[in-house]
């Protein structure tokens, strides 16, 4: 079962594959997402997320906490994780590593750690 686009007027669209129904009587309906999505899979064309955002975006960041105060890199806000490859013996291996993006540091991170979301050496907001 494929997710309906959720654009606003995705039916508005004028396509062949969205129009449905008996001869004579055709209308257009809302697309699935399909194999091309856009916004995590939630909308079936960038027009259709635009749409969107132009109706809802607004809202959406009002109801998930608005930015009052602008953010500020700091040493201890400032790990990211990262991943190498190095060709060895004609395979690839995955190195991880913490890098801080404010100093440069890098530090090991093993691949538990790496995968591990919750798992982070940023300790300052
Ligand atoms: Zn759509």
């Amino acid at each position: 079962m494929s997710k309906l686009c959720q654009g606003p007027s995705c039916h508005m669209y004028d396509t062949t594959d969205r129009k449905r129904g008996p001869k004579g009587n055709k209308r257009n309906i809302t697309r699935s997402v399909g194999t091309y999505s856009y916004g995590s899979n939630n909308f079936c064309t960038l027009n259709c997320q635009n749409d969107w955002a132009k109706e809802y975006m607004d809202r959406a960041v009002d109801y998930f906490g608005r930015l009052r105060e602008p953010k500020a890199m700091t040493p201890e806000n400032s790990w990211t994780k990262r991943e190498r490859y190095s060709w060895q013996d004609e395979y690839t291996q995955g190195q991880y590593y913490y890098r801080n993006v404010c100093t440069n540091e890098e530090r090991p991170l093993t691949e538990s750690q790496y995968n591990d979301s919750t798992y982070t050496l940023n300790t300052g907001e």
